[in-house]
C-alpha cells in the first residue's frame, strides 16, 4: 500500500512524538508499504524532516518527505516558461525552490530594493514569472506591495497553501493563506493552490513513490485539509484523533464525507490498517512461515 502521512498531529504533535505511530509506519514499510509524509507546512526543508522523523524510528529519505514547499517548486518546475521566481516565505521554501533549477529572488532582497531605490516591485524583483506564496514570519507590508506589483504584472500566482491558521506550542497564529490572502486581495486574482485539501500535494507525493495516487491511503488529523483531500481524490483517509480534530467533528460529517476509520491513537492506526490492506497481503503477513518437509 502506498501511505500517504501527515505529520503534525499524527507522527508528532509540536515537538513530542505521537507514541507508537513511528513504529507502525515502520512495520508497514518492513511489510513492503511505501510510506510518504506528505505537510502543508511550507517552511522547512526535506533534510530537517529526515533527522527528526529519524530520531523518532519512522521510515524516511529525503525524496519522500514532500511538504508543500517541496510540491511546490516540482509543479512550478513543471511550468513552461518559469524560470525566475519571488518567493514570499521561509528558508525552506527557497531552498525547495532553487533545487529544482529555479532562480529564486527573495521577497526580503526585492522589498529592500524597492524600498531604499523607490522601484516598483516588478522591476525589484527583476521581472519573475511566478510569485510563490508560503508562510513568512518575517511577512511586512513592503513584501506584500512587491508580491502585488508582479501579479499585477502578469508573473503567475502559486500558494503553497490556504491554511488560515497554524498552531503551534504556543498558541494559533496566522497561517501561509493568511498571507495568500492579502496579495490575493491586493493583485485580485486567485492563485493556484498546491497544499491539502487541493489535491496536488497528494498527487506529487504518490509520483515522488512512483504509484498512482488512486492506490493510496491518507493518514491525517484534519478534516479540511487531510480528509477533504482524500475525498477530493477518492481515496481512503484514516482520521487520528490525535490532533486537530474530535470524534464529534467526525460524526457531524454528512456520510458522503466520512472517513474509512478514525484512530484514537497508534494501535488504532494499525487496526485499521490491517482492514484496509488487500487480502492477500494481509493473511500472508499473519500467516506463520509454512513448514517445509525436510529435503529427503
Ligand atoms: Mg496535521
Amino acid at each position: 500500500m502506498l501511505l500517504l502521512v501527515d505529520l503534525d498531529g499524527v507522527v508528532y504533535r509540536g515537538a513530542a512524538p505521537v507514541p507508537g505511530v513511528a513504529d507502525v509506519l515502520a512495520a508497514c514499510a518492513a511489510v513492503g508499504d511505501s510510506v510518504v509524509y506528505v505537510t502543508n507546512n511550507s517552511m522547512h526543508y526535506r533534510a530537517d524532516y529526515v533527522t527528526r522523523l529519524s530520531a523518532m524510528g519512522a521510515p524516511v529519505t529525503p525524496d519522500r518527505v514532500v511538504s508543500s514547499a517541496r510540491a511546490t517548486a516540482l509543479y512550478l518546475a513543471g511550468l513552461d516558461g518559469v524560470r525566475r521566481v519571488l518567493v514570499v516565505g521561509a528558508g525552506g521554501l527557497e531552498r525547495e525552490c532553487r533545487d529544482v533549477g529555479l532562480d529564486v529572488v527573495t521577497a526580503a532582497h526585492a522589498a529592500s530594493l524597492h524600498a531604499r531605490e523607490g522601484l516598483n516591485g516588478w522591476d525589484a524583483a527583476g521581472a519573475p514569472d511566478a510569485v510563490v506564496v508560503g508562510l513568512d514570519p518575517q511577512f511586512t507590508y513592503q513584501k506584500l506591495t512587491v508580491a502585488v506589483d508582479c501579479v499585477r504584472h502578469g508573473a503567475r500566482f502559486i500558494a503553497t497553501n490556504r491554511d488560515p491558521v497554524y498552531p503551534t506550542e504556543r498558541g494559533t497564529r496566522p497561517g501561509a493563506g493568511s498571507i495568500v490572502a492579502a496579495v490575493e486581495a491586493g493583485a485580485e486574482i486567485v492563485p493556484v493552490s498546491i497544499g491539502k485539501p487541493a489535491p496536488l500535494l497528494l498527487e506529487m507525493a504518490a509520483r515522488a513513490a512512483g504509484i498512482p495516487v488512486g492506490d493510496a491511503v491518507m493518514i491525517g488529523d484534519g478534516i479540511a485539509t487531510d480528509l477533504a483531500a482524500a475525498v477530493a481524490i477518492g481515496i481512503p483517509c484514516i482520521i487520528m484523533l490525535t490532533g486537530v480534530s474530535s470524534r464529534a467533528d467526525v460524526d457531524a460529517l454528512p456520510a458522503e464525507r466520512r472517513p474509512v476509520a478514525v484512530a484514537v491513537d497508534a494501535a488504532a492506526l494499525a487496526a485499521a490498517l490491517e482492514t484496509l490492506r488487500p487480502a492477500a497481503i494481509r493473511s500472508a503477513a499473519i500467516r506463520p512461515a509454512p513448514i517445509r518437509p525436510p529435503a529427503v
